[in-house]
């Protein structure tokens, strides 16, 4: 997969710090376009960030041309699920924007997992 333009890196965004490896990070999963690593502030037993190495500040900002990307990233939620065992069931969440609750204006995907989740959020 080509790899759309835009930026590939912004210099004052804590996840491509993570990215570069300049902030570690324990990345259980990597592929060409995305890494996963836990939360800093765990909300369920298992609680991952996938996100694209490309910066992306949330899915307001993405167009026709990032659709590969963005489903590359459901891809690895799957697979880290099914590594994680969490056979139960999980959820995806992708919070965007202040009404969204996005505190990290780099796309990410929260997989939680390991406990019960209700409905609706918060
Ligand atoms: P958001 O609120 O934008 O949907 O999610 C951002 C997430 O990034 C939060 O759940 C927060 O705990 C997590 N986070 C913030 N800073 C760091 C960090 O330095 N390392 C890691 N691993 N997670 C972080």
């Amino acid at each position: 997969m080509k790899i759309p333009p835009g930026n590939l890196a912004s210099s004052d965004c804590l996840f491509c710090k993570i990215v570069a490896g300049d902030i570690p990070a324990n990345r259980v999963y990597e592929d060409e376009f995305c890494i996963g690593f836990p939360d800093i502030n765990p909300q369920a037993p298992t609680h991952l960030l996938i996100i694209p190495k490309q910066h992306i500040a949330s899915t307001a900002k993405a167009e026709a041309e990032h659709s590969t990307l963005l489903g590359s990233l459901m891809s690895a939620a799957a697979k880290i699920a099914r590594a994680e065992k969490l056979s139960k069931g999980y959820r995806i969440v992708v919070n965007t924007g202040d009404d969204g609750g996005q505190t990290v204006n780099h796309l990410h995907l929260h997989l939680l997992g390991g406990r019960h989740m209700n409905w609706p959020p918060g």
